[in-house]
């Protein structure tokens, strides 16, 4: 992309409505524009990164053998007065009456719908396991909508359900997600804790949340210290395997990680006082089982191996998809602006060219662009005629892990500049040196990639 012909508006200023610096640096980058108290456009560079995380969740729930399928935003009152959560949902649903006077409901979650879906299909035990998810929007009139999109109140979140025949095969499929979630939260440059947590309004008996500690982070948490130091990583796991899918829940649940609903003073005090931490996270994901709690009352029922008929055992697991472009950013920032990890970002690598105009250098920038997009690698190429210094603070702000300068100086001697984001360092190096080493930085990123229809 040629930032002269982008739709980029990064703003010089620091707009006063923004409490937390990712609210104020996805405004100042140019990413979001709020239409309405808790609604947002995505504006070409923010939509690149949600898609991007978007991609990771669909690739990372279909690896676990999860199906997406796509349910629609807006829902029949009927429905959830089967679940009888329409009347106990409260004011954070928002309710719509249609020309013919039918109630509908812009959805908060789908645990209703999914329900229907399943129960209109499916009546026997030989067709399950079975977990089916979508990323869709949802609307929670939420009462302090704020934090940008970090608490919106139409928000993009990841919705999976699992049916399952008994308990013990609802615990793997809850297995299956912790781990799922895992993998892909460090895809995303992210440590998010599994914290044991409240069900809320989904309601249910297990449930951890997925927490980023941060400290504008909405959550009161209590932990281990200890259990920062775990790590995913690139293992392979069977997600089908029971042992291997609990194991890793026990690993990454084997130290204290609460949030302040269920926090325990008695059993926080038995932790060695130097690995006691109080802190402040932002909740990311959550994942529940709650057994028959919806297929008893919407008659979600399977002929059993012995001919009875049974409710399915059911959770749901919920990823906040728009919400994680702020708690990464809230992880991954400096003064100068956005640190993308290398796995989120809108582009892989930035190209800065310093004398616009000189033809030396519009064509070794050019080459580079094209040499670049043969490796899969879509550089943004700030080709504008501007002075060097606006170009660089553009580059900071927008946070492009990897930037390539080319100016007549280097180029006379055949060498341009790759500068990390992250870490500020700078090499002088041949262009096609600088290609192969931006190359060589994205081949774990593509390693991780697992191939999906859609996203
Ligand atoms: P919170 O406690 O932050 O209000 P929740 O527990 O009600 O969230 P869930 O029903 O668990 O939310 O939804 C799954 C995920 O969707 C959450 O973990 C969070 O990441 C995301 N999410 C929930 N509410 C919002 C919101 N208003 N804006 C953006 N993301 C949200
Ligand atoms: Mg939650």
């Amino acid at each position: 992309m040629r930032l002269s012909q982008y739709f980029l508006p990064v703003l010089k200023e620091n707009p006063a409505e923004a409490q937390i610096v990712s609210h104020r640096l996805m405004l100042r980058a140019g990413m979001i524009r709020q239409q309405a108290a808790g609604i947002y456009s995505w504006l070409p560079l923010g939509w690149r990164v949600l898609k991007r995380i978007e991609r990771i969740v669909h690739e990372e729930q279909q690896r676990a053998g999860h199906i997406p399928l796509l349910m629609p935003t807006l829902q029949p009152a009927e429905l959830w007065r089967e679940s009888g959560r329409y009347d106990d949902y409260g004011q954070e649903m928002l309710r719509i009456t249609d020309r013919h006077k039918r109630e509908l409901l812009y959805g908060p979650t789908n645990e209703e719908m999914i329900t229907d879906i399943f129960r209109s299909a499916i009546g026997s035990y030989r067709d399950l396991p079975l977990t089916l998810y979508h990323v869709q929007w949802k609307f929670r009139d939420e009462m302090r909508p704020r934090f940008g999109v970090m608490r919106g109140r139409e928000f993009l979140m990841k919705d999976g359900y699992n049916f399952d025949l008994t308990k013990e095969a609802a615990l793997h499929a809850y297995n299956r997600h912790l781990v799922s979630y895992l993998r892909t939260y460090e895809r995303m440059g992210l440590q998010a804790i599994p914290m044991r947590a409240d069900s809320g309004p989904i309601g249910g008996e297990d449930t951890h949340e997925f927490l980023v500690l941060a400290d504008t982070g909405e959550s009161e948490v209590f932990y281990d210290s200890e259990i920062t130091d775990l790590r995913f990583g690139d293992r392979q796991i069977d997600y089908a395997d029971e042992t291997q899918c609990r194991a890793v829940l026990e690993e990454f649940t084997s130290r204290y990680a609460r949030t302040d609903e269920t926090h325990d003073e008695a059993l926080f005090a038995q932790i060695p006082e130097a690995r006691r931490r109080k802190a402040r996270g932002i909740e990311v994901g959550q994942i529940f089982y709650f057994g028959t709690k919806y297929s008893e009352p919407m008659g979600a029922v399977v002929v059993g191996p012995d001919g009875s008929r049974q409710p399915v055992h059911m959770g749901s697991h919920g990823i906040g998809v728009s919400r994680l472009l702020g708690a990464i950013i809230e992880a991954s920032h400096d003064e100068r602006g956005i640190i993308w990890p290398e796995g989120v970002t809108p582009f892989p690598v930035g190209i800065v060219n310093l004398k616009q105009g000189d033809a030396a250098t519009d064509g070794a920038c050019e080459a580079l662009y094209a040499a670049l997009a043969e490796r899969g690698l879509e550089a943004l190429y700030d080709d504008r005629d501007e002075r060097a210094g606006a170009k660089f603070a553009t580059m900071d702000l927008i946070g492009l892990p990897w930037r390539i300068t080319a100016g007549p100086r280097g180029l006379a001697s055949n060498t341009v500049e790759l500068t990390n984001r992250r870490t500020g360092e700078t090499e002088v190096l041949s262009p096609a040196d600088a290609v192969e080493r931006v190359a060589a930085a994205y081949a774990p990123v593509k390693a991780r990639e697992y191939p999906v229809a859609v996203g």
